[in-house]
């Protein structure tokens, strides 16, 4: 095998690797949490503090209404023991009496909104947990999947860079340099010569060079440096 049939080769196998690479750093960067579980989460966190809210909210509209039934009943307890005679005095239970059952319905009627923002935020949590259940298994299944991706990707990138160790084993050092300082400069080091023109830089070759290249020995172009594989 010429010289440069094993620099093509090399190539290949280290655009392969270099791909590999890319492609488990892409797969790596997938793991943990998805963007979708995250807003799953966040969604049930805040539907299950909005319901909080209410509950609480609730709870104390049912404190102040217990307060106003304890005043309303000690009043009306006054009102109608007998022991109240002053019609002054009277009247102003009356008076009391009245504004507290005024605000009794007031908060009545509070609560009642309150109840029914509940139920739709009860119904709006139910969705959002069921949501995260959902996001939370289709993440299990895609981190599993990406998990044995990786492990594939891993293990095809050994095998591939052991063949790159044997494929360089058999290059000679001379050319290997040249071909490690053509990589350096130009990322790709080998440009196959297409149509007589070098596939590195699409430049035309000279007769004599497409000659040299198509020879087997490691010619290079002229214009863009790389080292030419003429078929
Ligand atoms: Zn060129």
């Amino acid at each position: 095998m010429s010289m440069i049939i094993k620099l093509l080769g090399l190539q290949e196998l280290e655009i392969e690797i270099t791909g590999l690479e890319k492609a488990l750093t892409d797969a790596r960067g997938k793991l943990g949490e998805s963007p979708a579980l995250q807003k799953a989460k966040a969604d049930a966190a805040a539907a299950e503090t909005s319901y909080r809210q209410l509950s609480d909210r609730q709870k104390e509209l049912e404190w102040q209404s217990e307060d106003i039934d304890t005043k309303l009943k000690n009043v009306n307890e006054k009102l109608y023991s007998g022991r109240v005679s002053n019609p002054k005095e009277l009247t102003s239970l009356q008076l009391e009496a009245g504004l507290l059952s005024e605000k009794a319905a007031g908060l009545d009627e509070k609560a009642l909104d309150v109840m029914e923002k509940m139920e739709a935020a009860d119904q709006e949590f139910s969705q959002a947990a069921a949501g995260l259940t959902q996001a939370e298994s289709a993440w299990h299944v895609e981190q599993q999947g990406l998990k044995q991706e990786i492990d594939n990707m891993q293990q095809k990138i050994a095998i591939l860079e052991e063949k790159r160790a044997k494929s360089a084993d058999e290059i000679s050092p001379e050319a290997l340099q040249l071909y490690q300082r053509v990589k350096m400069q130009k990322g790709v080091a080998v440009a196959r010569v297409a149509h007589g023109t070098c596939e590195g830089c699409r430049i035309s070759l000279s007769t004599a060079q497409l000659q040299r290249a198509r020879s087997g020995s490691l010619e290079r172009c002229a214009n863009c440096g790389r080292i030419l594989y003429g078929e």
